[in-house]
């Protein structure tokens, strides 16, 4: 739950905004006082999630507010990108301060049998994906002479250590950090921080398809003991969408309840 309003004034621009860990990002960013841009493939899971900010969530506290809107955008297409950010500057006048990549897929398969279609369709979505938002954003920011900015990269913890069945979905993850990494060595000039976020295991319409007796495995080399939720990772994203890490930049955060830790 929000403690703080450190997001007030802040336009925040979230792809995968309609679902899973990118809905719960738009819903800590409204409530910490953003005005927030769910950007999403589906549509009408974006405006869901615009629906369900503007009309505040049972039990949360802080400013939901209105002023937010819904945008549809597929992330591995330059036009679509461009489009959603041409939009954005029309509605508010101004680029997203605050950018959260969360839009990703899996394809799982083994390595002996992944096809080439499945290794390039999650490449294009969660690394060319990342690529082209990160750029839109930094350009639109840098064109307005904007004095700062803080763009958020989902990775996940499988980046790092690798995962059965999860090649294409690894090496996407693994080069988000590097892109992540020097994004954030290019654009520090202009006030732009870049970071990574790490999520382990978290209870999201991506992992319910992983069967029980897997998940009951992983979660034995998870020392805090179960699956994280989504508001734990959001957590993390407004913190590093404020000016509470405003010394951080070219990182990446955990998020595992410990997996793999040492
Ligand atoms: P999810 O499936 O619940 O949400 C992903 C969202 O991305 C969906 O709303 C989907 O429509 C959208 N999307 C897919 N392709 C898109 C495209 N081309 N353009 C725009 N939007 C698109 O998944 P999630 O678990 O919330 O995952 C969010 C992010 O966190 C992903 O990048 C994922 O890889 C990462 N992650 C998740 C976990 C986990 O355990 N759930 C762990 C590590 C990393």
């Amino acid at each position: 739950m929000a403690s703080s309003s450190r997001l007030i004034s802040r336009l925040a621009l979230v792809t995968g905004g309609g679902s899973g860990i990118g809905q719960a990002v738009c819903q800590r960013f409204a409530s910490e006082g953003a005005t927030v841009v769910v950007a999403d493939l589906n549509q009408d899971a974006a405006e869901e999630t615009v629906d369900a900010l503007q009309r505040g969530q049972k039990g949360q506290r802080g400013q939901i507010g209105q002023g937010h809107m819904a945008g549809q955008v597929d992330v591995s297409s330059k036009d679509s990108v461009k489009k959603l950010i041409t939009q954005i500057q029309t509605r508010y006048f101004q680029p997203p301060s605050v950018c959260v990549n969360a839009a990703g897929i899996t394809q799982d398969n083994f390595l002996l049998s992944l096809e080439e279609e499945e290794f390039d369709k999650v490449i294009q979505v969660n690394l060319k994906g990342t690529f082209l938002v990160t750029q839109a954003v930094a350009q639109a920011l840098v064109a307005c002479g904007a004095s700062k900015g803080s763009i958020i990269n989902m990775g996940s913890i499988v980046g790092k250590v690798g995962n059965l069945g999860q090649a294409n979905y690894s090496a996407s993850k693994a080069g988000v950090e590097g892109l992540t990494r020097t994004a954030a060595k290019e654009l520090s000039k202009f006030g732009i921080r870049c970071n990574c976020v790490l999520p382990g295991f978290i209870t999201t319409p991506m992992t319910d398809s992983v069967p029980d007796k897997v998940i009951n495995k992983l979660l034995t080399l998870v020392p805090l003991g179960r699956m994280g939720e989504p508001a734990e990772v959001a957590d993390v994203c407004a913190f590093l969408a404020s000016d509470d890490s405003r010394y951080i930049t070219g990182t990446s955060i955990e998020v595992t309840g410990g997996l793999f830790i040492g």
